[in-house]
């Protein structure tokens, strides 16, 4: 028997009053409802109707008119019965809805009424505060990989498409956090487009995810161009998501085989050097949505807000994972823990109830934190085990430099790129960072253009050297003393 289930039934038996049941499908919560109920009569209430012909005179389907008929009217037993709430969101605040309820509550806790259960099925009903007491919660659990597998295999049936084994397992994976009216959606989208089934209709799973996020305002899903090869250099790192990404995407059978669920990893460093550019070409590489927390539009005006975005933002990605969770600049949002008053009470218990969830998450969200200033972390953050591995990004070497180059100038002049003198760059550009050499070949090239040539020279790329700085003279004491604390913590380099 399922979770769902189980807990339904246990609630049933000790009499719970009132069940808020989070759904999306309604129609088939109701169903397993009548299931788990087979001997109640059912009173099933939605705005279009009221289903229980018992009910006399129901001329009016109002809810607060059906709870008031069923309060008053004695001789309408509500002893062993299910009263099914439906399309409650807009009636569920009308003060005689609440009044009804809390006094019917109340006879079933006092045993007036026996074995009776209201159920209120929906999304996003927020209870009032008066019927709080009354009310336990149950949200649904997500389908499983085979219940997914399942849904796919049927659909490839029906349609008579052929999706190998791996496909479907690709595919099971990414519908994680969808019902099953959105995948069979998805899926018949997928194959109208050209009549059959493909990796790159992930993008549609995606695209259904964003549009999922866009909704809230706590979370934003940056879309995914970067790849694992636009970053240069910055190997270690590169080898170690590759290998993460194997279990990412291979979940069932890594537990299977004992392997933990990857947790995520803090990538701190130099500025413009390719932090944020990993946690884009992860995401890329893992084939999951990346969701960018913004610390700044979690903090709330009023109290408990900011807990409570956090609790949203943290829910959120639990229920659309697989996922990457991206925390940009996350010494910003921690700035205030070391401090006192409001702010860093306010801080220190979201960095309490984040570091919990860290610890403790056994969903497939993946966390990428990245963090320009390595001093102003909190040492519970990078104390070992919170985070699968912490990364520190130099400025890059002269291979690194290389290879920076290079992609830039494929990227905008694939033509010129067999002419240019990498050698002679490379060794022009000791202390510039990865976004400074993305400048000077986007500087060389606005300027080849701007003369009417029709290419860029070695020439042109050392002219933007000779009129740049490299950032390690602009920003020579804060990197030299990141480096210091990077070999003291003995973080791991990304080169
Ligand atoms: P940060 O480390 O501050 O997060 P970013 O990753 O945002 O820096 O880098 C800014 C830009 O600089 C990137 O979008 C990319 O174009 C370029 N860049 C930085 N590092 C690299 C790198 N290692 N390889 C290729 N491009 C890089």
């Amino acid at each position: 028997m399922s979770k769902v289930k189980e807990k339904i039934n246990r609630y049933f038996d000790a009499a719970f009053p009132i069940i808020l049941y989070k759904v999306i499908e309604e129609a088939k919560a109701v169903e397993l409802l009548k299931e788990l109920a087979p001997s109640r009569r059912i009173i099933e209430w939605s705005t279009s109707e009221c289903k229980d012909t018992t009910i006399p005179n129901l001329d009016d389907y109002t809810l607060d008119n059906m709870l008031s008929i069923l309060y008053e009217d004695a001789s309408l037993e509500l002893r062993n019965s299910l009263l099914i709430i439906k399309d409650s969101v807009s009636f569920i605040d009308n003060p005689r809805v609440i009044g009804y309820l809390k006094r019917l509550a109340q006879m079933i806790t006092d045993g007036e009424i026996e074995d009776c259960t209201i159920v209120i099925v929906g999304q996003n009903i927020k209870i009032p505060d008066e019927l709080e007491l009354y009310v336990s919660i149950i949200e649904d659990e997500p389908l499983t990989h085979e219940e997914i597998g399942k849904i796919i295999e049927q659909f490839c049936a029906d349609y008579e498409i052929i999706a190998d084994k791996q496909l479907q397992y690709i595919l099971s994976n990414a519908f994680k956090g969808l019902c099953e009216y959105d995948i069979i959606n998805i899926l018949a989208l997928a194959y109208a487009n050209d009549g059959e089934l493909t990796e790159s209709d992930i993008d549609l799973i995606l695209e259904h995810k964003r549009q999922i996020v866009q909704r809230t305002s706590v979370l934003e899903m940056v879309p995914l161009k970067e790849s694992i090869h636009d970053i240069g250099g910055l190997n270690s790192l590169k080898e170690w998501i590759t290998k993460k990404e194997k279990i990412f995407n291979n979940i069932e059978a890594a537990k299977e085989f004992g392997v933990d669920i990857p947790k995520g990893v803090l990538i701190a460093g130099v500025p413009g050097c390719g932090k944020s550019l990993s946690a884009k070409a992860i995401a890329h590489l893992f084939k999951a949505p990346l969701l960018r927390l913004d610390m700044g539009r979690i903090m709330g005006k009023y109290v408990g807000e900011s807990e409570e975005n956090m609790r949203k933002a943290i829910a959120l990605s639990e229920s659309i994972a697989p996922c990457v969770l991206w925390i940009d600049e996350i010494e910003k949002a921690l700035s205030g823990v070391s401090g006192e008053g409001g702010n860093a009470d306010i801080t220190n218990r979201l960095l309490g109830s984040f570091l919990t969830w860290l610890q403790e998450k056994k969903s497939q969200v993946f966390v990428v934190m990245t963090a320009n200033k390595i001093d102003k972390l909190p040492p519970e953050l990078i104390r070992k085990g919170r985070m699968d591995e912490i990364f520190f990004v130099d400025l890059p070497n002269q291979e690194e430099r290389t290879k920076i180059f290079e992609i830039h100038i494929n990227s905008r002049r694939p033509k010129d790129s067999a002419s240019i003198h990498l050698d002679k760059l490379v060794k022009q550009t000791e202390g510039y960072s990865g976004a400074d050499i993305e400048g000077v070949v986007k500087d060389a090239v606005e300027t080849a253009f701007t003369n009417n040539r029709s290419s860029i020279t070695t020439e042109d790329i050392e002219t933007a050297i000779s009129k740049s700085y490299p950032l390690k003279e602009i920003m020579k004491e804060q990197i030299e003393a990141m480096v210091k604390i990077y070999k003291e913590k003995k973080f791991k380099s990304a080169t």
